[in-house]
């Protein structure tokens, strides 16, 4: 196939207060297609993934990563098929994940890409359920939250992608009760019928802390919150002597206007003695090989379950991401650009 002059490409354009508007923080724009320099390999992307971190990017406050340049390409995981290599290492048509997401074509230093077998898995897992999130989930169950056997565990965002495979995890390695919240009927469905949840309940449809105590009336051993807020309050009523809590996420505050209230009840944490602790993937990459033999492992036996929600096209990655956000997605929010 010959190659196009120009790739498309998604910028930061403004700063998004709240909710980013489409229209006035992101362009689609186009650029040139160059060659690659010595040592770097041009990729043409298949897979885009969207993550809620990325709207901690879009703004300018300190974090632990840099901010998106305004009026540059943004950045993120991608999956995609190497074109053209100067590149030791690297030939035409192997499969690259790399950083250099939110375009079509990205050309990269070879050394900052990592490649991956097609015939081993979908392209599409090295982004989710065997990538970054998978890891998430991973590493913050069983490093972070020092998840034991015998755990009642709880976990937010349960259909999303690091919840999902965190509630499974935590079966597989011998939960005594695996509970899970979602935002709808059919995500909730899902986790009971088809990820073996002891119970998970639509938090849309009345208060956490009721809902919990029902669905955990023993209490939790374990917290995996990607939530944040409501949520983390509840799991501090629910949580028993020494419980543990993994902050892996908070996207009930990431479009938030106001500085959010802490949890109410925080100073529980003195009488229980329980430990809370925040989590980051980037601290946990020697799992790495651990996590994708047992995990993959796992899938191939069906034991571990995982969806995708895709987008099709680079023009409606804008859109996938806010879905995401929105909860349009059940497990890992992709956007494909085609095989
Ligand atoms: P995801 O769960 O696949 O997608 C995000 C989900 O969040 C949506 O599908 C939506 O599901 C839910 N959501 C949105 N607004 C919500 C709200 N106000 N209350 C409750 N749920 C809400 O995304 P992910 O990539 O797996 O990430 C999950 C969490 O992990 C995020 O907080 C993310 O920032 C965090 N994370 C952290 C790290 C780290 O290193 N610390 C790494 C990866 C991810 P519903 O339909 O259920 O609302």
């Amino acid at each position: 196939m010959p190659l196009p002059s120009t790739s498309r490409e998604w910028h930061l354009i403004a700063r998004p207060e709240g909710w980013p508007d489409p229209e006035r923080d992101f362009a689609l724009r186009e650029a040139e297609i160059r060659e690659p320099a010595e040592g770097q390999i041009l990729v043409r992307n298949q897979y885009l993934s969207v993550d809620p971190y990325m709207r901690g990017r879009m703004s300018a406050a300190k974090s632990y990563v840099e901010p998106y340049a305004l009026d540059k390409p943004m950045l993120g995981g991608a999956v995609g098929q190497v074109v053209s290599s100067r590149a030791e290492g690297f030939a035409e048509g192997d499969h690259v994940l790399h950083h250099f997401g939110w375009r079509e074509y990205a050309v990269l230093d070879a050394k900052s890409a990592v490649p991956v077998d097609p015939g081993l898995a979908p392209l599409s897992a090295y982004l989710g359920v065997l990538g970054m999130t998978g890891l998430t989930a991973y590493a913050g169950l069983l490093r972070v939250a020092e998840f034991k056997e015998g755990d009642t565990v709880f976990v937010s965002g349960a259909a999303g992608a690091v919840g999902s495979q965190v509630g499974q995890i935590a079966r597989l390695k011998g939960a005594s009760r695996v509970i899970g919240s979602a935002g709808s009927a059919d995500k909730v469905r899902l986790l009971t019928e088809e990820y073996g949840f002891d119970a998970a309940f639509d938090y849309k449809d009345g208060p956490v802390r009721e809902q919990l105590a029902q669905a955990a009336p023993d209490g939790i051993d374990v917290y995996f919150d990607n939530v944040g807020g409501e949520h983390l309050e509840a799991a501090i009523s629910a949580i028993r002597l020494h419980g543990r809590i993994a902050v892996c996420g908070m996207i009930s505050q990431y479009n938030a206007t106001e500085p959010t209230p802490a949890p109410r009840n925080l100073a529980q944490i003195i009488g229980k003695r329980f430990r809370m602790e925040g989590l980051l993937v980037g601290d946990h990459y020697d799992l790495q090989p651990k996590f994708v033999a047992e995990v993959s492992g796992w899938v191939r036996s069906g034991e571990l379950k995982y969806r995708e929600t895709s987008v099709s096209g680079i023009e409606n990655a804008a859109d996938a991401f806010l879905g995401m956000l929105r909860g349009a997605n059940t497990g890992k929010m992709l956007v494909t650009l085609g095989d």
